[in-house]
């Protein structure tokens, strides 16, 4: 379960972003501090899950409709080609525990991680 987090007051409104994509369960806005050409943030609207692997037992379509805005937003802001990363936890640099996917693309080192 995410506790209460930034992404969660994104979702609730209380923090304005530029919505990039939305859909009934999952939006897409730009990452604070990009990391890419384009470095989008691709979030379930529900709290309930704080990182990849609960998503993916609790909700496997709700983890297929985020990869299936990702690729429509690398459509849309590169060239299709995308690289989509899911920090899970701590140890592996996660710092926000409502599940996200970090959409990097646009003039990709190729082979780079
Ligand atoms: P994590 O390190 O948890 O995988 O990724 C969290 C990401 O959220 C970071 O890349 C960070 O730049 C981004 N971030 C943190 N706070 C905000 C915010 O208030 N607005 C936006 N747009 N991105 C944020």
């Amino acid at each position: 379960m995410a506790a209460d987090t930034i992404f969660g007051k994104i979702v609730a409104g209380e923090i304005p972003v530029e919505k990039l994509a939305e859909t009934e369960r999952v939006i897409a806005f730009p990452d604070i501090a990009p990391q890419a050409p384009v470095h989008i943030l691709v979030i379930p609207k529900t709290t309930e899950y704080a990182d990849v692997t609960e998503l993916a037992a609790g909700d496997p379509a709700l983890l297929a409709e985020m990869v299936e805005v990702a690729k429509r937003l690398a459509d849309e802001h590169a060239d299709g080609d995308f690289r989509l990363i899911f920090n899970n936890g701590a140890g592996a640099g996660q710092t926000v525990f409502h599940v996200h996917a970090h959409l990097l693309a646009g003039g990709l080192k190729e082979g780079s991680l």
